[in-house]
Formats: C-alpha cells, sequence, structure tokens
C-alpha cells in the first residue's frame, strides 16, 4: 500500500496533458478554418483562448491544492467576458443552444456553429469536457454558490431531464424557423450588420434562464453542480465526445488505497478509485476534466493522460437514500 506523505502527491507533469490536448485542438481548429474553410477569421480567438487556458492550466499545476480551484474560476471569468460581454451582448450574437439550432435551420454556418464545434460537439473528442471545468459562463456563477460539496448523485428520473430539455429547445426552434419562418438573425442575408435586438433577447434571455435554474437546482440538490448533472442540454453533445475523448484522467492502480478522497473532492461525483482499481482510465462522460483529483490524491496516483478507450458503463456515487448496492 502507498503511503500517504505529502511527497507522495501528484508532480507538475501529472496536469500537462490538459494544456497540450487544448492546444492541439486549436491548432488542429485553426488549420481547418485557414485551410479548409477560407475563413481565418476565429484564428486569432483561438489563440486567445489557448493562451488563457495554458496560462491558467499551468498555474493550477504549480499553485498549492486549496489555490488550484481560484484559477479554474479566474479561466471561467475570462472566457465568460470574451464570449458572453464581446460577443454575445456587445456582438449580439446568441451562443446559446437555440443560437445554434436557429442558424442550422436556416442553413447557415455561423458563430455559434464554430462555438458548438469547438467547445462542444468535436473538441471533447480531443480534450473532453474541458469547457465544462474551465471555461463554461453557466457555472462561472453556480461556482459560487456555497453548496460546493454535493451528497452524490440523485437516482431516478433526473437523469433524463437534459434529454427532455434538449427536445425541448430543439423542438421550439424548429417550430419557428420552419413552421413560422422565425429566425432572430440571419447572417446569411444581412452579413454586414450585427445582430439584432431579438437575437440580442435570445441569447441574455437563455443565459438568464440558466442561471435561475441553475440556482435554484442546487439550493434544492445542495449541489452547485446540480445544472450540470440534470438539466444543461449541452451536456447532451459533451457526453457523446467524452464517450470516445482521448484526454481521460488515468489512474496507477498499484498505488491507490481506496481512501476515496478523490471521490469526495470530485464535482461530479465519479467514482473514480473503482476504475483505478480495474486499471482503467477514468471512462465517465461525466468527468470535466477539472483535475481536482489529481491534486487531492494523497497517493499521487492519478494523471491526466492521452489514450484510446469508450465508455461502458458509468460508476457514479450516488446520494446514501439512492444507493441500494
Ligand atoms: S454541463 Fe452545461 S452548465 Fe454545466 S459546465 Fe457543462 S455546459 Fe456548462
Ligand atoms: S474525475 Fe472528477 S475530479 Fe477528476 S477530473 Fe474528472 S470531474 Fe474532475
Ligand atoms: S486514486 Fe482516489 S481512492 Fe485511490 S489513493 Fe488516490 S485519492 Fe485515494
Amino acid at each position: 500500500m502507498a503511503s500517504t506523505t505529502s511527497s507522495n502527491r501528484a508532480t507538475f507533469s501529472a496536469y500537462l496533458a490538459t494544456p497540450v490536448m487544448s492546444i492541439i485542438g486549436n491548432v488542429i481548429a485553426s488549420l481547418i478554418f485557414i485551410y479548409v474553410l477560407d475563413d481565418p477569421s476565429p484564428v486569432p480567438v483561438f489563440g486567445v483562448f489557448t493562451l488563457f487556458n495554458v496560462i491558467n492550466m499551468t498555474l493550477f499545476a504549480l499553485l498549492p491544492k486549496k489555490k488550484k480551484p481560484i484559477v479554474r474560476h479566474v479561466n471561467m471569468v475570462l472566457f465568460t467576458l470574451v464570449l458572453v460581454v464581446l460577443f454575445g451582448t456587445l456582438g449580439r450574437v446568441n451562443l446559446q443552444i437555440e443560437g445554434l439550432f436557429f442558424l442550422t435551420a436556416a442553413g447557415v454556418f455561423g458563430a455559434a456553429t464554430t462555438h458548438f464545434l469547438m467547445a462542444k460537439i468535436i473538441g471533447p473528442i480531443l480534450f473532453g469536457r474541458n469547457w465544462c471545468g474551465w471555461a463554461c459562463w453557466t457555472v462561472m456563477l453556480l461556482d459560487f454558490l456555497p453548496w460546493k460539496k454535493s451528497a452524490g448523485w440523485q437516482d431516478g428520473g433526473w437523469k433524463n431531464a437534459r434529454y427532455i430539455h434538449f427536445a425541448f429547445s430543439l423542438t421550439a426552434v424548429l417550430g419557428l424557423a420552419l413552421g413560422l419562418n422565425y429566425i432572430p438573425h440571419n447572417p446569411a442575408q444581412h452579413p454586414e450588420e450585427p445582430g439584432t435586438v431579438a437575437e440580442l433577447a435570445w441569447f441574455l434571455g437563455g443565459v438568464g434562464i440558466y442561471y435561475l435554474a441553475g440556482v435554484i437546482l442546487a439550493a434544492r440538490m445542495k449541489d452547485n453542480r446540480a445544472f450540470c448533472k440534470y438539466l444543461c442540454p449541452i451536456a447532451v453533445f459533451l457526453k457523446a465526445g467524452a464517450s470516445v475523448t482521448l484526454l481521460r484522467i488515468k489512474g496507477d492502480k498499484s498505488r491507490c488505497d481506496s481512501c476515496n478522497t478523490c471521490v469526495t473532492e470530485c464535482l461530479m461525483d465519479i467514482d473514480i478509485p473503482s476504475y483505478v482499481l480495474k486499471g482503467e482510465r477514468i471512462k465517465s462522460t461525466e468527468c470535466i476534466m477539472c483535475m481536482q483529483c489529481i491534486a487531492a490524491c494523497p497517493n499521487g496516483a492519478l494523471k491526466a493522460g492521452v489514450g484510446v478507450d469508450v465508455v461502458s458503463r458509468e460508476k457514479w456515487r450516488l446520494r446514501e437514500s439512492d444507493n441500494h448496492s
């Protein structure tokens, strides 16, 4: 059994695969935009986001455990300033999921399409749910709430709520776009104009509804990440990429003594040791690559790493009242 002195904690290199995969993802996306799509306009934005990630993920690796969540939060604030304030509000671009659905219904490739492909649909195949751990503007706010340690997953029908939310958003947008010919702003028809006031209202309304629902759910479940676990429709996309992602947390079972420290630190209540002890990577589509578990493990048994595998069965920590196993 591994000893538990602080010298056994993860070293700097245990965190490195995460910023490296962020760089690789952004370089690939930039090359595709320059050489395949013949549109280099998003490349500077990819560069800025890569810089945010690399600086803050490196600081995360270097700083003491207590200070690590601060830099992750700073990263989220920076992404929020660029995406919500600069693009969404001042630029009147609806980067919420309904913005993507409206563009798709209109047969247009716009900023929301780029954002979703990069952060939430294709990107997660390379770097998992980095978006959820390091960039999301919804949890940028929700992570300030007081319920930082949850009691575990609520079993039962709650787990279907995000699929219902996804279907509702998609159906509503398709009904408006295809049934009533309503599109808040079609950049293909008016490329020279900024987004309309209606586009802005859709964006800010969507952001506001997520914040409200997130706060209510967090208070009810006593869990800051309840919106992520049960209600966020974007997780439907993210989980698909995360089921085959190259980047995951890896464990060394010879160092793991089943102390469960990592589980109590995991924002998504993943049963980490049950993967580690089977010699598997943390093959959960709920992992947000926050790397809190790497920092928490007293035996240095965890690190971020690249590999190939597919999710088979999710292993979560359930609430005591729901845990019948
Ligand atoms: S699950 Fe949704 S709300 Fe939660 S971090 Fe991911 S995108 Fe944001
Ligand atoms: S297993 Fe949990 S703590 Fe570790 S990176 Fe994934 S979400 Fe974060
Ligand atoms: S991987 Fe988790 S359960 Fe295993 S030693 Fe590290 S903290 Fe403890």
